[in-house]
């Protein structure tokens, strides 16, 4: 057992044993003159009290305050089961301060507080339409796809250790949403939309390399596989986000230097020293596709934001997710893209399936189609009207 104190205080935080979490504490803060509480818990990791050692982890400080809008409308933040904590235990995890078991138990208390508060909302609010995102899934698998296919971590116990872990996350999520359901009175339409899809993240594609081969970017090389410090007064075209490249048109960016009349030219340079790249392991093209934004519309890709090149990569080369075209799968495993979307209630079919692609943009249609409410101007997508009887 370790007792924990903060300075300056009398009464101790908490009694600890190895592996024991501390019921939630407060601690009170100062934020731009005013008072407010934080609010934390503690998990004794390890201790070893021969060595006197002992490895303790404090979860994000979480405020109760200012958390909604308008001011007021939550109640008592604090009667919430669970810790409103934003990072959902993404970093910790990431940083190796933590090991699955406390992650698991860190995406619990931030998956319950959120379903706590929107069961709270429903009951206590007029309320007509709640829409609500748990993250916890998305950190498991930025964090953990790789630890749950074969190709990558061939070791069957860890992989089971993983799976048991990807299986706790989606009971957590199941439950929230349960709560969430039985807090409303009259029948609702409910849609659920799975988080997107997944790949362990395969061998990384050098694309700064590749244009600086090409003579169209300039930056200092440390070895590292990104490069540094780009010379901009000597850069043509960089890449951009996960899946563009933005050249660097005169006028338009802040250093640009490549004239109006000119980007066509440098935009095939970038398109042909991409196509003609291969990859030392496999000799195999990593892009799977690689286009003038202009023909990217068909990908929902258009506007200012989009990069002057769009690239996607194939799937041995991929992230979590984000360079991978949405259709992709992976060949061993069932890893890609797909997302599940559900739809009960209000004249929607009983256990029908459809099998065409819809997107993430027909769900706001469909919810007006169904509800006999006009779908807004801007709406992309268009109403999944299989899902209907008659
Ligand atoms: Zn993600």
């Amino acid at each position: 057992m370790a007792r924990f104190w903060l300075p300056g205080q009398e009464e101790a935080l908490a009694d600890l044993a190895a592996g024991e979490w501390s019921a939630r504490l407060e601690v009170p803060l100062s934020v731009n003159g005013a008072t407010v509480t934080g609010v934390f818990r503690l998990k004794l990791q390890e201790l070893d009290p021969g060595a006197g050692l002992f490895r303790l982890y404090v979860t994000d400080i979480c405020r109760r305050t200012w958390l909604e809008q308008p001011a007021g409308v939550l109640g008592d933040a604090a009667r919430f089961a669970g810790l409103p904590t934003p990072g959902v235990g993404w970093d910790s995890l990431g940083l190796g301060c933590i090991d699955l078991d406390t992650f698991v138990e860190l995406t619990a208390m931030a998956t319950t507080w959120l379903a706590d508060a929107c069961a709270s909302l429903i009951a206590e609010q007029p309320c007509e339409l709640l829409c609500t995102h748990f993250h916890a899934i998305d950190s498991f698998y930025h964090l953990c796809s790789a630890k749950l296919d074969e190709s990558v971590t061939p070791d069957p116990d860890e992989r089971r250790r993983y799976e048991a872990a990807e299986i706790a996350v989606y009971q957590q999520l199941d439950h929230a949403v349960g709560h969430i359901l039985a807090a409303v009175d009259a029948p609702a339409l409910t849609v659920l939309v799975s988080d997107h899809g997944a790949t362990p993240a395969g061998s990384p594609v050098p694309l700064q390399r590749i244009l600086a081969d090409a003579g169209l970017l300039t930056a200092e090389d440390r070895g590292g596989r990104d490069l540094a410090d780009i010379d901009w007064e000597r850069t043509l075209a960089s890449p951009q986000g996960s899946c563009y490249v933005r050249l660097n048109i005169a006028g338009r960016e802040r250093h640009g230097i490549v004239p109006i009349g000119s980007v066509e030219r440098v935009r095939q340079r970038v398109i042909q020293a991409m196509l003609a790249y291969r990859d030392a392991a496999t000799g195999r093209c990593p892009f799977s596709l690689v286009i003038p934004k202009e023909e990217a519309v068909g990908l929902g890709l258009y506007g200012a934001g989009v990069g002057d090149v769009v690239y996607a990569v194939h799937e041995e080369f991929a992230d979590e997710h984000g360079r991978i075209l949405p259709q992709a799968t992976r060949a061993a495993g069932d890893w890609g893209m797909r997302a599940l979307c559900l739809f009960s209630g209000y004249g929607v079919r009983s256990g029908h399936v459809v099998e065409d692609p819809v997107w993430l943009t027909d769900v706001a249609p469909t919810i007006c189609q169904a509800l006999g409410i006009p779908r807004p101007l801007q709406a992309e997508g268009m109403p999944i009207s299989q899902l209907f009887v008659g």
